[in-house]
C-alpha cells in the first residue's frame, strides 16, 4: 500500500518529457497532412491529427545555424549573436552562457541528448558543452564535406566530443536518418524512468539527399520523396518506442524544420507548398514551416490552428511545462503551452520580424506583412537536377505590403493603397531596428548579446 501511494506520488510530480524533432530544409508543402499530394507522410498525419498542427508556424530564420540558435535559445537569432550560417572553421557560434532547452531543463533532473545535426560552432561550442549530457550526430550540415569542395574537412560523425565515424559518400549519408534514429530510441528506453529532453535535428532532407536501401525507389516518385518517407517512418519509430514505454501520456513531442526548401536543387528540393520562394529568403517559403506537437491526454486532438507561432516561443513553453525557472534576459518567444491546450487566445504575438541575416528585411502584423526594399534570392530557371544546383540570381523587392491572407503567394503589392498601414509596420519595424539592430541601415541594437567563440 506504501509503496503503490509512493509510486502514485513519483508519477504525479514527474515533469514531463520532450522530443524536439527538427528536420533540415523541409518545404511548407512537404507533408500530406500539409497539402502535399505526390507521397505520403502518415506518421507525421497521425501525429498532426492526435495534436495540433499549425498553420502559421514560423521558424525564425531561412537558414541553418541561425534557425537552430532561435529554437534554443527563445530568441532572434541576431540577439544571441548567430545571424549568419557557421561554416566548419567559423570563430563563433552558440554562446554557452545562453540559456538554452538543455541547460536549462538539466538543472531539473533531465537526461537531454542532442542526436543529429548540431550546427551551432565546433570545439568548445559543442552540444556537450551546451548542457546536453551526450551527442550524436554532425558537427555541421552534410554537405559540407570534400565532395562539395577541396578546402572542407572530411565530414565525421561524433559521440560526445570524439570523432567516430567517418561519413564519406552517399551510401553514408543514406544511413544517417536510420542511425539517428536507433541513437534517439534507444536513448528514450534507456531514460524511460527519469525525465528526458531528446532534440533530434536530422540532418535530411538537406543536400545531398540519401535514402537507406529500405526506402529508396520506395515511393516511385524520386529520391525526395524516399528521403522524407524515410524521415517519416522515423518520427513513427519515435511514437511507437514512446508508447512502448508506456511514455505516451507524459511526453510533449514537437516537429518543424529549420528552413523552407532549398529550390535551386530542384527535384532535390522540397515543396513550399505554393510559398514565395524558399531557403535563404525573408518570403514565406524561407520562413513558414510545418509546426506539430502532440501530447496525448494533455493537448487536445485534431486541432488546427493559424495563430502565429514560432520555434522561438518551444523554450518558454518547454519551460513552463516543465515548471523550469527561465533567466530573465531578454528574449522573444512567448509561452504558447495555453494554446497548444486549446485556449482561444488569439493574439499571440504583436509582430513577427525576418531576419535573414542581419537584415531586418520584413515584418507581420496580423495578416499584413511588409517588406522593406532589400536584395533578395531568387531561384535560377531552369531548376537542378540530380543533386546538382542550378545557382541563385539576385533580385531586388521595392517597399511592398501584402495581405496573407488574400494573398499568401506575396504578388501584389499594396503599399500604395494603404499608407496607413505601411507606417504602422514601419513603425515594428523602427522598434526592431532599435532593440535587435538592422545591416541594412548600419543599426546596432541595444538587446543584442554576444555570440559564443570557439577556443
Ligand atoms: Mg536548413
Amino acid at each position: 500500500m506504501l509503496g503503490a501511494l509512493a509510486m502514485l506520488a513519483v508519477t504525479v510530480v514527474r515533469p514531463p518529457n520532450f522530443v524536439v524533432i527538427f528536420a533540415d530544409d523541409l518545404g511548407y508543402g512537404d507533408l500530406s497532412c500539409y497539402g502535399n499530394r505526390d507521397y505520403r507522410t502518415p506518421n507525421l498525419d497521425r501525429m498532426a491529427a492526435e495534436g495540433v498542427r499549425f498553420t502559421n508556424f514560423y521558424s525564425a530564420s531561412p537558414g541553418c545555424s541561425p534557425s537552430r540558435a532561435a529554437l534554443l535559445t527563445g530568441s532572434y537569432p541576431v540577439r544571441v549573436g548567430v545571424p549568419q550560417v557557421l561554416n566548419p572553421d567559423s570563430p563563433t557560434g552558440l554562446n554557452p552562457e545562453e540559456s538554452n532547452l538543455a541547460n536549462t531543463l538539466k538543472p531539473l533532473g533531465y537526461a537531454t541528448a542532442c542526436v543529429g545535426k548540431w550546427h551551432l560552432g565546433v570545439k568548445n561550442l559543442m552540444p556537450t558543452f551546451q548542457g546536453f549530457d551526450t551527442f550524436y550526430g554532425l558537427p555541421y550540415s552534410n554537405d559540407m564535406w570534400p565532395p562539395n569542395g577541396a578546402s572542407w574537412p572530411r565530414l565525421w560523425l561524433h559521440k560526445d566530443r570524439e570523432a567516430v565515424e567517418e561519413v564519406k559518400d552517399l551510401a553514408d549519408q543514406a544511413e544517417l536518418t536510420g542511425k539517428y534514429t536507433r541513437f534517439a530510441t534507444d536513448f528514450i528506453r534507456d531514460h524511460r524512468d527519469r525525465p528526458f529532453l531528446l532534440y533530434l535535428a536530422h540532418s535530411m532532407p538537406h543536400v545531398p539527399i540519401a535514402a537507406s536501401k529500405r526506402f529508396a525507389g520506395k515511393t516511385g516518385k524520386g529520391l525526395y520523396a524516399d528521403t522524407i518517407t524515410e524521415l517519416d517512418w522515423s518520427v513513427g519509430e519515435v511514437l511507437r518506442t514512446l508508447k512502448a514505454t508506456g511514455l505516451d501520456a507524459n511526453t510533449l513531442v514537437f516537429f518543424a524544420s529549420d528552413n523552407g526548401p532549398w529550390l535551386p536543387y530542384g527535384d532535390h528540393a522540397g515543396s513550399s507548398g505554393g510559398f514565395r520562394e524558399g531557403k535563404g529568403t525573408s518570403f514565406e517559403g524561407g520562413f513558414r514551416v510545418p509546426g506539430i506537437f502532440r501530447w496525448l491526454g494533455r493537448i487536445p486532438k485534431g486541432q488546427v490552428r493559424d495563430e502565429i507561432v514560432t520555434t522561438m516561443d518551444v523554450l518558454p513553453t518547454v519551460s513552463s511545462l516543465a515548471g523550469a525557472k527561465l533567466s530573465d534576459v531578454e528574449r522573444d518567444g512567448v509561452d504558447v503551452s495555453d494554446l497548444l491546450q486549446g485556449s482561444s487566445r488569439r493574439s499571440v504575438r504583436p509582430w513577427f520580424f525576418y531576419f535573414w541575416p542581419g537584415e531586418l528585411q520584413a515584418v507581420r502584423s496580423g495578416d499584413w506583412k511588409l517588406h522593406v526594399p532589400h536584395k533578395h534570392r531568387n531561384q535560377a530557371q531552369p531548376a537542378g537536377q540530380g543533386g546538382r544546383s542550378a545557382g541563385e540570381v539576385t533580385a531586388s523587392i521595392e517597399l511592398s505590403l501584402f495581405d496573407l491572407a488574400k494573398d499568401p503567394g506575396e504578388t501584389t503589392n499594396l503599399a500604395g493603397r494603404n499608407p496607413e498601414v505601411v507606417a504602422r509596420l514601419m513603425r515594428m519595424i523602427a522598434i526592431g531596428r532599435r532593440e535587435l539592430g538592422d545591416t541594412l541601415t548600419g543599426s546596432k541594437g541595444s538587446g543584442v548579446r554576444p555570440p559564443g567563440r570557439v577556443e
